[in-house]
């Protein structure tokens, strides 16, 4: 069993990782109980897994309903957290007791704002079911639903009391939505640890071919470094928390151009986002060609998208742009953009035109 600690002043709490967790998960939850009922709220894809929680908590003597919302993204909604909240309250949900969330990014992130509104901020428990939400989303307190205007704009920081992971539940998740996943796993090396790209870059395979050392390896290492990144700045105040995005600028003017649908998936996006920003960087002087062709490279071999065409991205660069244009953190025509000295080196610039980031996608276009 690993443990991480994130270490927040008065909402501190820890990351559990060990395989097969979730049929022993009663044991940890049970203390934090207290006697009282655990709702567990998931997404249809779960049911499995669902009822294995279910075992362990009756075993410990912990009574749990299950809230089961729809799979994806449209659940991230005002109409479904108006369903979880009145199922909740009609359960008798107190404001100390502690709603589970099973699932993936989208389970986590509405279930994560419905306890941070419910009784004005009762608890929850992460337990999350996609590599991308075990390396990434179930650490660190971001909760959001979308809305008509984009997404995550209404939600909340709002800390989990218990992170249980557990790697072996990834061996139902279909291999798009692990691979997406796992450009979250390399983010970590490319922002600031180039020691651990290198591991994915020998390793990586066997992570994704399902070997459970490599998993186990990659989520404590990824956990441990957005433990760290969240303890420095919880409220992307700094600049710090903000490395976390590398890629997602980019990437998301990719996924506004797909209309946020399954032809480019969040990692997908993030993982041609992060090969932009470093060929990017690199037109710019500011990294080596070498790096970022590695960075590409990686990507390529790990079936996952690393430039415009193998995104599935026609759009020119004033298209493109123009999205960019629109994210919430633009200023005066210029966006704060994730950029690279190398590898392992990201920065946060502020002196980004968009009419440069415009020419170098159609440069881009161009090459492709
Ligand atoms: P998801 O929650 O939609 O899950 C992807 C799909 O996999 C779903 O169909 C789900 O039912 C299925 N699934 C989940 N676990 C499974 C399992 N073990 N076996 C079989 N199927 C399984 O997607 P996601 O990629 O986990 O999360 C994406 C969301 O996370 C986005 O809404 C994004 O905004 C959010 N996000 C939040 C943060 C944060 O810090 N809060 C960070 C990154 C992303």
């Amino acid at each position: 069993m690993t443990t991480i600690p994130v270490a927040l002043e008065g909402r501190g709490y820890d990351v559990v990782i060990e395989p097969g967790l979730i049929a022993r998960a009663g044991k940890l939850l049970a203390p934090i109980a207290n006697g009282r009922p655990m709702p567990i709220v998931t997404d249809a894809n779960l049911t499995p897994q669902l009822e294995t929680l279910r075992q362990t908590l009756a075993a410990h003597g912990v009574r749990s309903e299950a809230i089961v919302v729809p799979p994806g993204e449209g659940s991230k909604s005002f109409a479904m957290l108006d369903h979880v909240t009145d199922r909740l309250l009609a359960l008798g949900i107190e404001r100390s007791d502690h709603i589970i969330a099973l699932g993936g990014g989208v389970v986590g992130d509405l279930v994560g704002f419905a306890a941070a509104i419910l009784k004005r901020g009762c608890r929850f428990v992460q337990v999350p079911t996609t590599l991308l939400a075990q390396v990434d989303s179930s650490v660190g307190g971001k909760t959001a639903i979308n809305t008509r205007a984009g997404k995550n704009l209404v939600g909340a920081f709002h800390q989990p009391s218990l992170v249980l992971i557990d790697p072996d539940m990834l061996g139902t998740l279909p291999s798009r939505e692990l691979r997406a996943g796992y450009a979250e796993v390399v983010k970590y090396g490319l922002i600031d640890d180039p020691a651990f790209f290198a591991w994915c870059e020998s390793d990586g395979a066997r992570l994704l071919a399902g070997d459970a050392d490599a998993r186990v390896h990659a989520i404590a290492h990824a956990v441990a470094a957005k433990a760290r990144i969240v303890a420095a700045d919880e409220r992307e105040t700094t600049g710090t928390r903000a490395l976390l995005n590398l890629g997602h600028t980019f990437g998301h003017a990719l996924e506004a151009e797909t209309g946020f649908s399954d032809r480019l998936i969040h990692g997908e996006a993030v993982a041609a986002g992060m090969a932009l920003a470093f060929r990017f960087s690199a037109s710019r002087g500011l990294c080596s060609a070498a790096d970022a062709d590695r960075v590409g490279a990686h990507l390529r071999a790990s079936g996952l998208p690393h430039d415009l065409a193998s995104a599935g991205i026609d759009a020119d660069g004033a298209t493109l742009a123009a999205h960019m244009a629109h994210d919430k953190k633009a200023e005066g025509g210029r966006v704060p953009f994730l950029l690279a000295r190398g590898i392992g080196q990201t920065f946060l610039a502020r002196d980004v035109a968009l009419a440069d980031v415009a020419d170098f996608l159609d440069a881009e276009r161009v090459a492709a």
